[in-house]
């Protein structure tokens, strides 16, 4: 599991994994931060745009309100002297009802609530009284006022702008009304009534009582709001802004504003969906104009990344082949262009360094006597089937020390020791290249001749015997050795016979009385 762990996490991948996700992610982000934001604006701006457009449709209808009462008062002064002429109000409602589009009928009453004139006629009032809630209360206030909405006696929701007619004695004679008939068109539907948006954006409307006075789907005028969330808002505050589900369930942005004279509220507002609806469009050029810099930036983590890994990925495939005498070389030329990886660099070079010597070492202890630095039996005995394999044809000269025991008992093993290690030097400046010196026992030696015929090999021990003779050795003096000597090839006799056949010509001149050379033909 481990094992397959470490294979499937490789450096690359890694790599790979971590540039796509930290890029997804912050693309994701940016994507995500930005729709919000643009969500926030655009609703903002809708809500700007409601309340801006609630605030100017509630001056306009201000402004006619009060150009409307203004009128009815200016008429309801003229109207004083009129009162005992029939002729003269009816003259005066129809001026009023067909000079300007502000009402949809005007009626002229007497103090006691007795119509005197209409325009237009066919109401069929004069002469009766008017019972409606409306004119009872106009007759009761005898003031300059808008009355709430109310279903009048010829069952028309209507309200109705009243102005109270006084003689010069403050004498009530009646008042001035001019009715709008909330249900039909009227002067409200055409100040509100043109700025229907296609969107699902809608102006209304409502009183102080939430009763609803203008809204474009005729059947809601007349009705209380009550299961719109934001109304209480809306009546409290009377001016701002809000999101807020309306009686349909949808949810709006709204704006409102006041109209001072009435305490109307007209709100205008349009459906959170619909301001929703460019974002669509504005998410697909934010994605448009992210990626290429998503990428580059993908790119560029991946390639910086990847110059990050590239040398430890080369240390650790050279790392491997560190029994390879090639590879200090190879990783030499690695590449390592930052801090951590120029220490590791460093670091694999010397430690490479420290075991290629330690190998080393440890190769020539293996094959070398401590005390000679002459070789061991081991490095002869290989040397010896190296020649054999490669035909190549030698001599052996086997050497041992006279009467070795006496240079021991006489002076002390150290000094023996200095004998042994002065006779190998001996032999080694004896000897070429080529030539192989070993020391086979305590005070035995073997000498390899490569190339080297019997006769020559013969010529060549007897030098050395008289070299060693002829040398003073410190605190011993002067000393002795025998020498057998013996060729390969020799008819058919081994490499293993012919280190033998040495050995015994050796004995041989042992017997023979020793310091001297014995051959083996
Ligand atoms: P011979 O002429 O018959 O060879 O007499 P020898 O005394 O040399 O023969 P022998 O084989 O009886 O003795 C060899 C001696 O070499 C015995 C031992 O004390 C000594 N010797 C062996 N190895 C070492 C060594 O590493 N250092 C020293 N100092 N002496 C050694
Ligand atoms: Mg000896
Ligand atoms: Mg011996």
């Amino acid at each position: 599991m481990t094992a397959l762990k470490s294979k499937f996490f490789k450096l690359n991948r890694l790599i790979l994994f971590m540039a796509l996700t930290a890029t997804v992610i912050t693309f994701i982000n940016s994507l995500y931060s930005n729709y919000q934001v643009q969500k926030e604006q655009l609703i903002l701006q809708a809500m700007e745009v409601n309340k801006a457009y609630a605030k100017k449709l509630s001056e306009t209808t201000d402004v006619f309100l009060t150009a409307s009462l203004q009128q009815l008062a200016y008429s309801a002064k003229k109207t004083s002297v009129k009162m005992n002429s029939r002729e003269a109000l009816k003259e005066e409602a129809e001026r009023l009802k067909y000079q300007t589009d502000t009402f949809n009928s005007i009626v002229i009453s007497d103090a006691k609530g007795i119509a005197q004139a209409t325009s237009p006629e066919t109401l069929d009032l004069v002469g009766k009284k008017l019972v409606s809630t409306g004119s009872l209360t106009i007759l009761k206030d005898r003031k300059l006022s808008i009355s709430d909405p109310y279903i009048s006696s010829l069952k028309n929701l209507l309200l109705v702008i009243s102005a109270p007619i006084f003689d010069d004695n403050k004498k009530y004679l009646g008042f001035l009304g001019g009715t709008i008939y909330l249900k039909k068109t009227n002067i409200l539907s055409s100040i509100l009534g043109e700025h229907y948006y296609e969107n699902g954006s809608y102006i209304y409307v409502i009183d102080k009582n939430k009763q609803v006075l203008y809204h474009p789907s005729q059947s809601r005028i007349g009705a209380y709001v009550n299961n719109n969330t934001g109304i209480e808002e809306i009546v409290t505050k009377k001016e701002g802004g809000m999101l807020l589900t309306n009686s349909n369930g949808i949810e709006m942005l709204a704006g409102y504003a006041e109209v001072p004279s009435t305490g109307w509220v007209v709100i205008t507002q349009s459906p959170l969906e619909s301001t929703q609806l460019p974002l669509t469009g504005i998410m697909m050029k934010v994605i448009t104009r992210t990626l290429p810099m998503a990428f580059a930036v993908f790119l560029f983590i991946w390639i910086f990344a990847r110059a990050i890994s590239r040398p430890l990925q080369q240390l650790t495939d050279k790392a491997k082949l560190i029994d390879s005498p090639e590879v200090s070389k190879d990783i030499e030329k690695i590449d390592a262009w930052y801090v951590e990886s120029l220490g590791l660099k460093r670091a694999i070079l010397s430690g490479m360094k420290l075991l290629h010597r330690q190998i080393g070492q440890l190769q020539h202890d293996a094959k070398t006597d401590p005390l000679t630095n002459t070789s061991n039996r081991r490095a002869f005995q290989l040397r010896l089937e190296k020649q054999a394999l490669l035909e190549t044809p030698f001599s052996i000269v086997a050497l041992d020390v006279d009467h070795f025991k006496h240079v021991n008992d006489s002076y002390g093993h150290s000094v023996g020791d200095e004998v042994l290690k002065r006779l190998g030097l001996i032999m080694t400046q004896c000897t070429k290249g080529d030539d192989m010196i070993a020391r086979t026992g305590g005070e035995e030696f073997a000498i390899l001749l490569s190339n080297t015929p019997l006769d020559n090999a013969v010529i060549f021990a007897e030098n050395l015997r008289l070299t060693i003779s002829e040398e003073l050795f410190k605190t011993v003096g002067h000393i002795t050795v025998s020498i057998g000597i013996a060729a390969w090839p020799n008819g058919s006799v081994s490499i293993d016979e012919t280190l033998s056949l040495a050995d015994n010509a050796l004995y041989e001149a042992k017997d023979l009385g020793r310091n001297r050379c014995v051959v083996t033909r």
